[in-house]
């Protein structure tokens, strides 16, 4: 039997190069530590930036919710799955993002994967940022269509490719990028995004999967108030749960729920889920001093790391990479921080390109002083 060689052929590539992965189970412990191999460490991996995913309050509604719904949505939204507790959250987060439509889907994953090649035809130019998340390259992958990158949060080269391309023929145009990017921890300039698609008559996407619950009015992200298409966010990262959004006007609201696959064909979140929503958008406005405490944290621990000698690139946010260029030299770190009780993400390529390997620092506000003082001291030696 070979039909399986090309699966020995990869892990054994895999292991060679040091890129074979294995799933690693973690319990949580209270605090933003967890249990790793029966020891328990401080985590600075997870995306609970605000520490919401053991928040009395989401727990509580999602018990709530469920003895009153059911533990399961039963169907798709179109068919009977659309329970009023779906309509009340996205009545509430279109609010609180000062926009007419949201649409909640099952995740963000799901989201960008289906929005797109919902907006796009075979004859639209996609532009993406040259570090868009992967759910993102492969929306864009799924709508056949023309794709231009541009490097970096370079708006400039986004500029000079808009202006290259407005003669050639495509149906439409869609600018998508994030607010926050996940390996950098750097932030886009939404002010001037959203003047080049006024002035190029361009779909802008911005995903702010990192920035929701952090950035922002009311910690509702960076595109809250601003005039952008579609704003796609998620529930699993700061706001402690799982799912996602959409916010975007009425009319586009109508459209996805007609012609978005990624929407139409799968079950609705079961009714636990969407208590956990519920609460965290409740309790989301209210988290100024967590957001503070969040920002004042990773302000520190750039400043300190920077003093080390630590380059953190281009990081503004509560993402801190700390670049460290070869794999050894990040793998030996990684091995020092585990010792020292510290779950921390050691990114090499191919996920980053060769000599950009590095350490990938993920704040929360549930992080306290000493935990940070004991991280910045494995790197301090
Ligand atoms: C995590 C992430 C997603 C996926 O969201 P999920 O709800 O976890 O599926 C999408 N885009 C970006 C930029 C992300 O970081």
């Amino acid at each position: 039997m070979r039909k399986f060689d090309f699966i020995d052929r990869e892990l054994k590539r895999r292991r060679i190069e040091h890129q074979h992965r294995r799933l690693q189970g973690v319990t949580p412990l209270p605090g933003a530590r967890v249990e790793v191999n029966g020891r328990a460490m401080v985590d600075f991996c997870s995306n609970d930036y605000l520490g919401l995913s053991k928040h009395p309050s989401l727990q509580a509604r999602a018990i709530q919710f469920s003895e009153k719904y059911g533990s399961g949505s039963t169907a798709s939204r179109l068919i009977c799955g659309s329970l009023d507790c779906f309509e009340a959250v996205e009545r509430k987060l279109a609010e609180s993002k000062g926009v007419e439509g949201a649409l909640i889907f099952n995740s963000g994953f799901q989201a960008n994967v289906s929005v797109i090649p919902a907006l796009a035809d075979r004859k639209s130019t996609i532009f993406s940022d040259a570090l868009n998340h992967n759910s993102i390259i492969q929306g864009i992958t799924l709508a056949r269509c023309t794709k231009k990158i541009f490097r970096h949060n370079d708006l400039d080269h986004l500029q000079s490719l808009l202006e290259k391309n407005a003669e050639n023929g495509a149906s439409r145009s869609l600018i998508v990028t994030e607010s926050v990017f996940s390996m950098d921890g750097d932030q886009t300039d939404i002010d001037r995004l959203t003047a080049l698609a006024e002035a190029h008559d361009a779909i802008l996407i911005v995903d702010e999967a990192h920035a929701t619950g952090v950035l922002g009015e009311n910690g509702m992200g960076l595109t809250a108030g601003k005039n952008v298409d579609v704003t796609v966010g998620t529930f699993g990262k700061a706001l402690g749960s799982f799912g996602a959004y959409i916010a975007c006007s009425g009319k586009i609201k109508d459209y996805l729920v007609n012609c978005c696959s990624g929407f139409i064909y799968t079950t609705a979140l079961p009714p636990a889920v969407l208590g956990t929503i519920d609460a965290a958008l409740d309790l989301v406005p209210q988290l100024t001093d967590a957001r503070k405490r969040l920002h004042e944290n990773a302000t520190f621990l750039r400043d300190r790391l920077s003093k080390l000698g630590y380059d953190t690139g281009p990081s503004t946010t509560q993402i801190i990479p700390v670049l460290l260029g070869d794999e050894a030299s990040t793998l030996a770190m990684a091995r020092k921080l585990e010792e020292a009780g510290i779950f921390a993400t050691a990114i090499r390529p191919p996920t980053v390109p060769p000599g950009e390997s590095r350490i990938r620092l993920a704040l929360s506000a549930a992080h306290t002083r000493p935990q940070i003082e004991a991280l910045l001291r494995v790197f301090g030696e």
